[in-house]
C-alpha cells in the first residue's frame, strides 16, 4: 500500500503532510514584511532549473523546505497592504477551510456520481447569485475558472441564440459584438475562439469618463445592420479593469430587449457590489441580463479559483449540452452540472464560497469592498492635491490611476519614466502598483481590494515613488554628466 495515497489508513501522513505544510506558511507570513523579495527572473530561473526532478527527496517535509525557499520566500503576497497592483485579494480564511477539504475528498462536480452533494451545493449558490443580480426563478449558471471562461461561455449562449434557425456556414463571419475599448481583453479572444470574423468586436464610444455611450451603441447597431452584419452580443462592462467604469445596463438592457440582441454584463471586477450595503445601485439594470460573469476571487475575497456565469434563461444552457454515453446519457435522472459547463473534470470551488457566507456572511464581505472604494477616492484626492503627481478622472470603483510628474517634467518624458518607475519599485519590494496605458499614456494604477490597506499605507507608497523617481531622474542626468 502506498504511504503516499490520501486514504483511511494513511491519515497521519496526511494530517501531518497539512500541518506542516500550514506551520511553515505561517511561520514564513510571520516575517513578511513588504510584498516581494525583489528576486529577478535571473535569479529564481537558477534555482528552480538546479532541482533534478528525477531524483525525489522521499519526504514532505524535505520537499515543503525547498518548495519554502524556491517558492513561499518569493511569492508575491497579495494580504501586504502595500500591494496594490491587480484585482488580487486577500482571502477569506473560512475558503482557505474549505480548500483542505476540496483537494483532499478531490470531488469532481461535473456529474453527480462523482460529487452528490457538491452538486447541490453549486446549485444553491448560484440560486443565490441568481437572486442578487435580480434574475428570476428561470435562471441557472455555473462555476468556472475564471471572468476569462465565463466570458467566453456568455458569448458562445450568444452566439448559439443568434444562430438558432440559420445556416451557421453563412452566418458566422456576419455575427458583431458590440463592447468598448475599455472591455476586457477576454472578449476579444473568445471572439477568435468561437471562429468570428476578425473584426467580429465592434467598437462602442464611451461618453468621456470610459462609460459606454448608449447613444452610440444604437448607431453602432444600425451600422452593422446597414452593412449585412448580424449583431449577436452586446457586452457591457461593470467594473472595467483599469478605470473601473461601469456601464449604463440600465439603458443598455432595454436596448438589447427591443433590437433583440443578447446582453452579457461582465461583473468580473465589481460583483462585489452585489452584497454592497452601500452601492448596490450602482448594479442598477443588471437583471435585463442575459448573462452575467461573476469572479468572487476578486471582490468577494476567495482563493483563485473562484468564479461563475448566471444566466437569465437556463434553458439557453441547454444548447451546449453535449452527451456521453459514459457520462451524462440523455436518460440520466440525476443533476449533472456538466451539460452546461465547458469543462468536463471541475473542482468543487463552489464549497469555498459557502463556507464563506455560512461564516462571515454576504454582508461582511460588501462592507470590505465598499471600504477599499471610498479608500480609492480618498487616495485620488490626496494625490490630485500633490504637486508631483498628477491623477486621472475620479475612481468609480478601486483603481486610482496616477502619474509622478513633479513640475517641469514633459508628458513625453513621463512616458518614457512611469515603466521604469514601475519595475524599479518592484524590485525594491516595498510595494507594487500596477501600470496601463490610457489615451496612448503611460499610467500607474493602484487597485484596491484590501481593506487592511490604510491611507498611511499609500502615502508610503507614493513616497516611495517619489524617491525612486528623483533617483531615477538623477540617475539619467548624471549618466548625461558623464558622457
Ligand atoms: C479580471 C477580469 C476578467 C477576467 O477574469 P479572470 O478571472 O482573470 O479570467 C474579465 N473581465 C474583467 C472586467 C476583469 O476585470
Amino acid at each position: 500500500m502506498s504511504p503516499h495515497l490520501f486514504s483511511g489508513s494513511t491519515l497521519d501522513a496526511y494530517t501531518s503532510g497539512v500541518w506542516h505544510a500550514s506551520a511553515l506558511l505561517a511561520d514564513r507570513v510571520k516575517a513578511v514584511r513588504q510584498p516581494y523579495s525583489g528576486a529577478t527572473v535571473g535569479d529564481l530561473q537558477g534555482q528552480v532549473d538546479a532541482v533534478d526532478l528525477d531524483r525525489p527527496l522521499g519526504d514532505t517535509g524535505a520537499a515543503l523546505h525547498e518548495v519554502a525557499r524556491l517558492y513561499v520566500d518569493n511569492a508575491v503576497w497579495f494580504h501586504e497592504p502595500t500591494y496594490v497592483a491587480h484585482l488580487n485579494c486577500p482571502v477569506a480564511i473560512p475558503a482557505l477551510s474549505a480548500e483542505v477539504l476540496i483537494s483532499a475528498i478531490n470531488s469532481s462536480v461535473d456529474t453527480w456520481d462523482q460529487s452528490a452533494t457538491g452538486t447541490l451545493i453549486e446549485r444553491r449558490l448560484i440560486d443565490w447569485t441568481a437572486g442578487r443580480i435580480g434574475f428570476g426563478p428561470g435562471a441557472d449558471g455555473v462555476f468556472t475558472s475564471g471572468g476569462t471562461q465565463s466570458n467566453l461561455q456568455g458569448l458562445l449562449l450568444a452566439r448559439e441564440e443568434a444562430l438558432e434557425g440559420r445556416s451557421r456556414e453563412a452566418n458566422l463571419a456576419r455575427l458583431r459584438i458590440f463592447a468598448t475599448t475599455e472591455s476586457h481583453f477576454s472578449v476579444s479572444k473568445s471572439a477568435g475562439i468561437l471562429g468570428l470574423a476578425a473584426d467580429a468586436v465592434v467598437g462602442v464610444a464611451t461618453d468621456g469618463t470610459g462609460r459606454m455611450d448608449p447613444d452610440a451603441l444604437v448607431a453602432a447597431i444600425e451600422g452593422v445592420r446597414r452593412d449585412g452584419g448580424l449583431p449577436m452580443a452586446v457586452v457591457a462592462t461593470t467594473g472595467t479593469t483599469d478605470l473601473g467604469r461601469i456601464d449604463p445596463v440600465d439603458v443598455i438592457g432595454p436596448i438589447c430587449e427591443s433590437q433583440g440582441i443578447w446582453l452579457h454584463v461582465d461583473a468580473a471586477y465589481g460583483c462585489g457590489l452585489l452584497v454592497s450595503p452601500r452601492r448596490r445601485h450602482l448594479l442598477d439594470g443588471i437583471e435585463r441580463a442575459d448573462s452575467v460573469t461573476v469572479d468572487f476571487h476578486k471582490s468577494f475575497y476567495q482563493p483563485v479559483s473562484c468564479s461563475a456565469i448566471v444566466v437569465r434563461r437556463g434553458e439557453t444552457m441547454r444548447r451546449i449540452a453535449v452527451h456521453a454515453d459514459y457520462l451524462n446519457p440523455r436518460t440520466a435522472t440525476v443533476p449533472n452540472q456538466v451539460d452546461k459547463s465547458l469543462q468536463t473534470t471541475r473542482r468543487f470551488d463552489a464549497l469555498k464560497l459557502w463556507m464563506t457566507l455560512r461564516t462571515m456572511g454576504s454582508e461582511e464581505i460588501g462592507t470590505m469592498f465598499d471600504t477599499v472604494v471610498d479608500r480609492a477616492a480618498e487616495v485620488h484626492a490626496e494625490i490630485a492635491r500633490d504637486p508631483d503627481f498628477e491623477a486621472l478622472a475620479a475612481p468609480t470603483l478601486s483603481t486610482v490611476l496616477f502619474r509622478y510628474r513633479p513640475d517641469g517634467m514633459t508628458v513625453a518624458e513621463c512616458d518614457e519614466l512611469m515603466p521604469r518607475l514601475r519595475q524599479r519599485l518592484f524590485y525594491g519590494g516595498e510595494a507594487i502598483v500596477a501600470g496601463t496605458v490610457m489615451g496612448g499614456h503611460y499610467w500607474l494604477k493602484f487597485t484596491l481590494l484590501n481593506p487592511n490597506t490604510t491611507m498611511e499605507h499609500l502615502a508610503n507608497v507614493l513616497n516611495l515613488l517619489r524617491l525612486t523617481g528623483r533617483d531615477l531622474l538623477g540617475e539619467k542626468s548624471g549618466a548625461a554628466v558623464m558622457v
